[in-house]
């Protein structure tokens, strides 16, 4: 078989097994394909752990906040939370992006960072898992990345920013080509969001359209390295799928009506769709888990052998003391996250049919390949089988 030249991986978030299966998603040009199970999490736990094929377990994130009042990088935005009236005004979508894009300069933040609707009151007990940007060389501390790995082996790369939008990162990405590089990573988030609001079944038009669209800009690609007489491989990944709403549950208002003090008797994330406490004390576990009762025909708390299972277990209890899971379709609204549901959401079971990832490939798929952290692998071995002895910089 002749070598490879060019290989390229394509993520594309929120490409579920489900979508692909419905829309034959280029099923000739892609021919090989599998179901991948989600990495428990959202997109902010899947993309370290493609990053670097570690588990949040190992890489230390799951929700983008947590209850961690010795950690929190915020204790001094406390100050400034009285004088933040009415609420009505700043918890306003628009004034919240603004507002996290001044803390994000004023902490010299590098990574993704968005308030959501975590309240004011609670950032100086809160932290932030996504301080670095994690694409950066050495953005995930001692925990090797794929820009880490590029570099050591001195691999002709080129991966997204992730900063830009998707057609300037397939411009970027033919260029690259152009340039020599060998392997490109090339990441895409626009799906997710409007599949956020348009989720599948049955496939809307907005979504068909972007699907159409990714089809033409991967061929663009097959066509540069065609055109450049190089041999291409090329594999698209995923992180998880897209569960269309069935209903939500206020589980904020049935732990607050507990009249536990946030901060003193216990600690907590209210994700999108899921409840992580950390419990101060026993009296304040009790109540919490007699409040949480009347959600349990809708959602369950983890048990340690399927925190394990998902690489979520922490001994330290970084993560919170018991994570409740809410049942696929169902969101935790008002959340930290949002004020409203979303029509679709992922971060549910990863075993449900809507969270699967896929993987699609021109060729053949190793065995081994079954779960979102067995991508990291993969790229590790497609790198070590370039051309091992070239010199051209990384970038
Ligand atoms: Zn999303």
């Amino acid at each position: 078989m002749r070598p490879i030249d060019v290989e390229i991986f394509l993520f594309i978030d929120a490409l579920g097994w489900e979508l692909v299966e419905r829309t034959g998603f280029m099923a000739e040009q892609l021919p090989f394909r599998r179901k991948i199970e989600m990495q428990f999490g959202y997109s902010s736990t899947a993309i370290p752990t493609i990053l670097s094929g570690r588990t949040p377990a190992e890489h230390g994130h799951l929700g983008l906040f947590r209850f961690a009042p010795e950690d929190s990088p915020f204790r001094k935005l406390g100050k400034i939370e009285p004088l933040l009236r009415p609420r009505s005004f700043w918890n306003r979508g628009r004034v919240r992006n603004v507002l996290s894009r001044i803390v994000k300069k004023l902490y010299g933040f590098t990574g993704y960072f968005q308030l959501y609707q975590m309240p004011f009151a609670k950032l100086p007990l809160m932290d932030y898992c996504e301080k670095n940007d994690l694409f950066a060389p050495r953005g995930m501390g001692e925990i090797e990345n794929l820009r880490d790995l590029l570099a050591r082996t001195g691999t002709p790369g080129h991966i997204s920013d992730w900063h830009i939008g998707d057609r300037r990162n397939f411009e970027a990405a033919r260029q690259a080509i152009g340039k020599g590089k060998k392997f490109l990573f090339i990441y895409t988030a626009e799906l997710d969001s409007l599949l956020h609001q348009f989720p599948a079944p049955p496939v809307s038009e907005p979504i068909r359209e972007k699907l159409a669209w990714y089809a033409d800009e991967i061929e663009s690609l097959f066509r540069t390295c065609a055109e450049a007489e190089k041999s291409l491989r090329f594999t698209v990944i995923s992180d998880h799928g897209m569960t269309p709403l069935t209903r939500t549950a206020d589980l904020k208002s049935a732990v607050e009506k507990t009249g536990l003090v946030f901060g003193r008797d216990y600690g907590c994330c209210y994700d999108s769709t899921m409840f992580r406490a950390t419990f101060l004390t026993p009296e304040a576990e009790r109540k919490i888990r007699e409040a949480v009762k009347p959600f349990e025909t809708i959602g369950h708390w983890l048990t340690e052998e399927e925190e394990k299972h998902y690489g979520i277990f922490r001994a330290d209890r970084m993560f919170g003391d018991a994570i409740f899971l809410m049942d696929p379709g169902i969101q935790i609204v008002p959340s930290d996250m949002g004020s409203k549901p979303l029509n679709g959401m992922h971060g549910f079971a990863p075993e449900d049919k809507d969270s699967q990832a896929v993987i699609l490939s021109t060729e053949e798929i190793p065995a081994g390949v079954r779960r979102v952290a067995d991508y990291f692998a993969l790229m590790k071995s497609r790198i070590e089988a370039l051309v091992p002895h070239s010199s051209a910089p990384e970038n």
